[in-house]
């Protein structure tokens, strides 16, 4: 069963509502951070014009034939392009492919869509070749652009869009939601939500992905570390297999969040608002600058990892382990 996520809903309904006056754009582009789920709001947008039951309460209906070829992932009207196998970038070939099928009529009557998801990974010459498409696009047709990094998209591409931006949410709606895929889980959702920036598919996978347990352990290790109870080299290496760019992410955050606290003295506002007892403990002999260019190398070292080379990641969690260990020796703790 295919359902809009409740904090989609205004998206959805817009889209319902154009769709409805035939003024359905030939081409929207998706966009939002990683999580927030535009790759279910696109097949349940091609799931519903694609549905020869269109316009009912029920569409997608799943029983009919149009719905029936979607499903068995042989829709004729329906065409995805994405990263193919070892690949960075989408081709001009795939483009080109795309508007070869894009020129050619309709099988069932009604719209062809066709879906490009990462949009940013087209290369410069395949961007080049859509935008004739964009600028005279067939009738009855539809392009989906989906992108988390729409700023790495060419302007012109961007311009000639109709764009739907999907934001974080707290509302009582994701909570609910939140709340509902957590089952058992003890997890405050609400927390879960802040710590993700309000990217629910994000906030569930915290739970599912061990990520609450990697911020845990971090944390439990700067601690140490600072008490000069740890070994540098044995905490890196415990970070590395709890993966480097993780680790480094949850530094990071951990790090604004005390920076955050010696600047104001407010808990009101802190990302991990659950471990803030930790955090004041943690910042309690350091001044700001020392809390400011650790923050600073913690997210140089998780930009590093981020990027396209391959860096020696334990060196890089060495380098700030031992950053932790030192402040606390600097400050005779
Ligand atoms: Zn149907």
């Amino acid at each position: 069963m295919l359902t809009v996520y409740p904090w989609q809903m205004n998206q959805w309904q817009h889209l319902q509502h154009v769709i409805k006056h035939d003024r359905l754009p030939h081409a929207l582009l998706l966009t939002g951070a990683d999580g927030i789920g535009l790759n279910d709001f696109a097949i349940h947008v091609v799931a519903d014009l694609l549905c020869e039951s269109r316009g009912d309460k029920e569409s997608p209906c799943g029983a009919c034939k149009g719905c029936h070829l979607r499903q068995a992932g042989n829709h004729p009207d329906l065409f995805l392009i994405g990263l193919e196998e070892k690949s960075k970038q989408i081709s001009v070939e795939q483009v080109r492919d795309l508007i070869e099928f894009m020129t050619l009529k309709s099988h069932a009557g009604g719209y062809k869509i066709a879906v490009i998801n990462p949009a940013e990974a087209m290369n410069r010459s395949a961007a080049n070749t859509l935008l004739k498409t964009l600028e005279e696009p067939p009738p009855q047709s539809l392009l989906l652009l989906l992108s988390h990094r729409p700023a790495l998209l060419p302007v012109t591409i961007r311009s000639r869009c109709q764009c739907l931006v999907f934001n974080g949410s707290k509302s009582t709606e994701t909570i609910r939601w939140l709340a509902e895929q957590l089952g058992e889980t003890v997890v405050d959702p609400v927390l879960l939500l802040s710590l993700t920036g309000g990217v629910p598919l994000q906030a569930k996978a915290l739970i599912e992905d061990g990520g609450l347990e990697c911020r845990k352990m971090v944390l439990a290790d700067l601690q140490t570390l600072q008490r000069k109870q740890a070994d540098p080299v044995k905490v890196a290496e415990r970070w590395k297999e709890h993966g480097t760019a993780e680790t480094l992410h949850w530094l990071t955050e951990l790090i604004i969040d005390m920076v955050r606290l010696k600047l104001t003295g407010e808990t009101s506002r802190l990302t991990n608002q659950d471990v803030t007892d930790h955090l004041q403990r943690l910042i309690k002999t350091l001044d700001l600058k020392q809390l400011v260019d650790s923050h600073d190398l913690a997210q140089n070292n998780w930009h590093q990892v981020s990027g396209p080379f391959n860096l020696n990641s334990l060196g890089l969690l060495e380098e700030m382990a031992t950053h932790w260990l030192n402040l606390g020796i600097a400050n005779g703790e």
